[in-house]
């Protein structure tokens, strides 16, 4: 039996004029991540697309698991095709859908014609998939209200798609159609849920790591470079930008007042990444930040801090409990990598007491004692860039 997948679009319906823009970028990506499962034409029309495998060899399993990661699809669902004939419907529902119902103690049938042409009007047409498939399965009972599974049966232009549901895409909008953003990426758990959120929202995602040899290690910087590649799952090919804060925080270690050397590496952060932003065509910066989470995440912090840069500053976490966070870093797969224990180079040299309602003016004042023109281009001058991707 011939089987497809079909994955629908999910917000991009909305997209009035602008739909072809994010349908063909829905579609290349789809078609970038199904290639290494084997060969599969992949086309797409009325708000589906459809991966057909065009041989034996080809792994729908594969392709269906790549598929739900594709921001841009609500649902991915596999399904048998039958030619657009009562009869051939039929038997392939009989044929085909037990196995879905299995455990099940009800069901219902529901038909769809995206194709008028086809001659049966739908309540019909799903009748007698519902008897066919009774035929086939006698004790099974019939539930319109609240069945254990629904049957469906599409009628669209190339065929007739017989399926019991499908499951649940990865939601959001294509990556790329919102424009590229600048992740800062840690070896927490809180910036690969970053990054992710926001490739979801559309966002194209390059990251900035900061690290500080020898404060922090080689092995640190590993396994933040395998945290950007888990999260290239969902959004495509990264580049890694490592620059080196070590001159900057040894320099803020000797001048600065102690209370103030997380804010001040936190402006430095910004600074640079805004620089690798705009050398790279981004448009915006993400973190991780929560409000409250830690003392430089306080209003008062995150308002010095965003005042070093003048690129929107988008923190989706922002709102969420650590408890939250934490969910989506294990459904996306980040969780287990964030929690090796390795130093970051924000716990290195971290104040005992930190300022948590800093005053802007006085942080500024602390910052005129530090050359920052000379210690920004010579940390840029240590950047190194890495390209990842999962795929
Ligand atoms: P955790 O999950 O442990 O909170 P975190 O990465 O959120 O880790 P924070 O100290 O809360 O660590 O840092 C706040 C944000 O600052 C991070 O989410 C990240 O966006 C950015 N950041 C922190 N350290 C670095 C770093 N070494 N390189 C790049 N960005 C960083
Ligand atoms: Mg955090």
């Amino acid at each position: 039996m011939k089987e497809i997948i079909l994955c629908k679009y999910g917000e991009i319906v909305l997209k009035g004029l602008n739909r072809g823009f994010f349908e063909n970028m829905l579609i290349s990506d789809l078609k970038k991540r199904v290639a290494p499962y084997g060969n599969f034409s992949v086309t797409h029309a009325q708000s589906t697309a459809y991966i057909e495998p065009l041989d034996d060899e080809a792994d729908i399993d594969g392709a269906i698991e790549t598929a739900k990661k594709v921001f841009g699809f609500v649902s991915i669902i596999r399904a048998a095709v039958a030619k657009k004939e009562l009869e051939d419907i039929m038997r392939v529902a009989a044929d085909y859908i037990p196995q879905f119902l299995a455990g099940a103690r009800s069901f219902r049938a529901e038909a769809k014609r995206a194709d008028k042409n086809f001659p049966m009007k739908s309540p019909e047409l799903a009748a007698n998939v519902g008897g066919a498939i009774l035929s086939v399965m006698p004790k099974i009972k019939v539930d319109l209200n609240k069945p254990d599974v629904t049957v469906r049966v599409e009628i669209r232009e190339n065929g007739a798609y017989i399926h019991a549901g499908g499951e649940k895409g990865a939601g959001g909008i294509p990556v790329g159609s919102a424009g590229k953003a600048m992740l800062l990426l840690s070896g927490g758990i809180d910036s690969p849920v970053a990054g992710y959120m926001m490739a979801k929202r559309g966002a194209a995602i390059e990251a900035v790591h900061f690290e500080s040899f020898p404060y922090t290690s080689e092995r640190a910087k590993e396994k933040v470079l395998e945290l950007a590649k888990e999260v290239t799952e969902y959004s495509g090919k990264m580049k890694v930008n490592v620059i080196s804060l070590t001159k900057i925080q040894e320099t803020l270690v000797r001048t600065c007042d102690e209370e103030y050397f997380t804010l001040l590496l936190r402006r430095f952060m910004m600074r640079l990444s805004e620089r690798v932003a705009r050398r790279n065509g981004a448009m915006a910066l993400i973190t991780g930040e929560s409000l409250g989470q830690v003392a430089s995440q306080t209003m008062q912090a995150l308002g010095v801090t965003d005042n070093a840069v003048n690129l929107p500053v988008f923190r989706p976490c922002i709102g969420m409990d650590k408890e939250e966070i934490i969910e989506i870093a294990r459904k996306i797969g980040t969780f287990d990598t964030s929690i090796l224990p390795f130093e970051d180079c924000c716990t290195v040299f971290t104040p005992k007491h930190p300022k948590t309602r800093p005053d802007l003016e006085k942080v500024l004042e602390q910052e005129k004692r530090l050359n920052i023109e000379e210690l920004e281009e010579e940390a840029f001058a240590t950047l190194d860039t890495i390209v990842v991707c999962a795929y």
